[in-house]
């Protein structure tokens, strides 16, 4: 038969989905236990519940301001490589972007870059931790606080990764989790902001009694994606949604308007058996991250990212850089039906949407690189040994070809 591996996902298992239906005929509500969980999880104070991680990211960041009470304070430091959300939840939150570039190497800011920003304007500074590999988390804390300026700790691909024995998602004043479809555990769609600042927490707290419930059709335009996520991820059928044009699959686009509601009583429950199944879920993939860390050859053209001391990656896919384009694209072309992909397309300086909010547009050469230069390789649950095997090979032949 033929395979199709899906770049990432979180499959659902029949227990998850027999117990989500069960909740959902009965209207039985898991948001408070979804809430103990991940606040004894990370110990956290305080936990609150998003319908996605840009609308907790956008939440945040009024929040921010709003704590900060200096009107100077209105640029966010972020990434010129990292998820288009981030730029757009800056921007929905009323605030301006400056730019910091990445080191190829490490996917993590440039930090003599970031050391020699100019800081007087800046609210806070976000982190990317893309991929499940951690930032120089301890670094950046103490860079944010040398300047008086909030971190905000992105996690929405690291559940479950840490740096120093220190959770991902818990540097600086507060941390996101996405539970989107492409993420390390997932209920299609979801976002959880996490502090243990009492004096934000009642920001938020207030902002988020304000929140309208998702629309009952969106509720149940959700419920068919849940059977739809459930069934065709599997390899031998994601050729079908893979090859539908209309559903956009793996591609990334820039979203300008986001929507910020409470995340659905509905989905909670696939959320919470996820997260109690968390820690299998990530062996799996860190299984598999490890084996193309031992196994993938470098050399000239094929390089792998540096990871800090003392993290340990949740390895949401494996990115390697391609320095040769010829390679780059056979890769691609002859990896699709493997779930290799380019992940973003364009660091965040060439992307035309966000100029006019960008107070810093200048070239940003690690992360121009980065975009040009990056594959990721998948590593979920049905990736098995013998697809290791061939992507290895896929990338060992598109050079040697
Ligand atoms: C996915 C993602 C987000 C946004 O989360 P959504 O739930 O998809 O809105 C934010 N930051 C990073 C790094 C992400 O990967």
């Amino acid at each position: 038969m033929f395979k199709y591996i899906a770049p990432s996902g979180s499959p659902i298992n029949t227990s998850e989905l027999l117990y989500w239906l069960v909740c959902y005929l009965l209207s039985i509500d898991k948001r408070q236990e979804i809430k103990k969980e991940i606040k004894s999880k990370y110990k956290v104070d305080n936990c609150f519940l998003f319908s996605t991680g840009r609308g907790a990211m956008t939440t945040l960041l009024s929040s921010l301001k709003q704590l900060k009470q200096d009107n100077s304070k209105y640029e966010v430091v972020i990434p010129a490589y990292t998820c288009y959300s981030v730029a757009s939840a800056v921007i929905n939150a009323g605030l301006k972007i400056r730019l910091c570039d990445v080191d190829p190497k490490t996917l993590s800011y440039n930090i003599e870059q970031l050391n020699d920003l100019p800081f007087d304007n800046v609210l806070c500074m976000i982190t990317a931790n893309l991929y499940g590999i951690p930032n120089q988390l301890n670094e950046l804390e103490e860079i944010a606080n040398a300047n008086d300026i909030y971190l905000v700790d992105d996690a929405a691909q690291s559940f479950d990764a840490s740096y120093a024995g220190r959770q991902v998602g818990t540097f600086g004043i507060a941390g996101l989790y996405s539970f989107d479809k492409g993420k390390n555990i997932t209920s299609i769609d979801g976002g959880v902001l996490v502090t243990n600042n009492s004096q934000l927490a009642d920001i938020l707290e207030n902002r988020y009694k304000l929140l309208t419930n998702v629309s009952a059709k969106h509720s149940l335009i959700t419920a068919l994606k849940v059977f739809i996520y459930y069934t065709f991820l599997n390899p031998f059928l994601y050729w079908l949604p893979a090859s539908l044009p209309f559903l956009n699959l793996g591609k990334t686009r820039y979203e300008e308007k986001i929507e910020i509601q409470k995340y659905p009583a509905k989905l909670a429950p696939l959320a919470l058996k996820q997260i109690k199944r968390s820690k299998d879920i990530m062996d799996i993939r860190v299984n598999n991250g490890l084996w193309y860390k031992l196994n993938i050859q470098e050399n000239k053209i094929v390089t792998k990212i540096n990871e800090f001391n003392t993290t340990k990656p949740a390895y949401l896919r494996y990115p390697l850089m391609i320095s040769d384009p010829i390679t780059r694209n056979t890769l691609i072309v002859n990896g699709k039906r493997y779930g290799l992909t380019v992940s973003y397309p364009k660091s965040l300086n060439m992307l035309k949407e966000i100029q006019e909010y960008i107070v810093n547009n200048n070239t940003f050469a690690g992360a121009e690189q980065i975009s040009q230069q990056i594959i990721t390789l998948p590593t979920q649950m049905y990736i098995k040994n013998e697809d290791r095997k061939s992507i290895n090979n896929l990338i060992y032949n598109s050079q040697h070809s």
